[in-house]
């Protein structure tokens, strides 16, 4: 059983994990909802397809990843992201979005923590990556090119490491209500089709303002008219 203590330690580590890493932050997911895609809301043949074809859909009008924004990296992985609330132990599906290789590893604690121990190689690649998505916080003056290597390593093992506290302490606590964004619970009887048309309105109404610098380019890219399926324009200038 979590303590009071512990809750409060572990909204404290969110709070943290969430200004460190403010646009995209390792999925810390609780007892038995390791879900990815909403997959694990589809046991049957029926919902998997209409998960399929809705997922197709929302790809569709989508092409680079919102996340780094890199016109040469296609978004391929339809990701889900959740809100976790240690108190209330709810866990609330925010948002879902199109990510990049890159970007989905970023947002895989363990793929991390493996790369920190059996892939030196791939860490600077995959730091930087870290620092060009989440912004910088304040208080940082980069007074040389070292320190501030050496700088944004740290922040990135600080961030993962807290990650890796709360992903244990989320692991074992028992009793999360996984809910949508207006408070409904979120199960096999859940619609799905309901579910991506209130997200969908999140998208292209309020969220269309905070996203709009990273959406910019894209919107030529949409109204070049990439509404087939699975059609993807691939335009790509170089
Ligand atoms: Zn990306």
């Amino acid at each position: 059983m979590a303590t009071e203590e512990d809750v409060s330690k572990a909204e404290r580590l969110l709070e943290a994990l969430n200004k460190k890493a403010s646009v995209l932050a390792p999925r810390i997911v609780p007892k038995g909802h390791d879900d990815r895609s909403l997959e694990v809301f589809c046991k049957t043949p029926e919902r998997q397809k209409e998960l399929k074809e809705l997922i197709q859909d929302f790809q569709s009008t989508r092409t680079r990843c919102v996340s780094c924004n890199d016109i040469n990296r296609e978004a391929t992985h339809f990701t889900t992201f959740w809100t976790l609330h240690f108190e209330e132990k709810t866990y609330t599906l925010s948002n879902f979005k199109l990510l990049c290789d890159e970007c989905d590893t970023l947002s895989r604690l363990d793929r991390v923590l493996s790369i920190l121990s059996e892939s030196p190689q791939d860490l600077d690649r995959i730091i930087q990556l870290w620092r060009h998505v989440n912004p910088k916080q304040d208080e940082e003056e980069d007074e040389d090119k070292i320190e501030e290597k050496v700088r944004v390593r740290d922040q990135f093992r600080q961030v993962y490491s807290i990650a890796y506290t709360l992903q244990m302490m989320a692991g074992q606590m028992k009793g999360w209500k996984v809910l949508d964004k207006s408070g409904d619970e979120i199960n096999q009887k859940t619609s799905l089709t309901k579910l991506f048309e209130s997200y969908k309105d999140k998208k292209t109404g309020k969220k269309r303002k905070e996203e709009s610098v990273v959406m910019e380019e894209k919107k030529d890219e949409k109204s070049n008219g990439a509404k087939g399926k699975a059609k993807k324009p691939r335009n790509k200038s170089k």
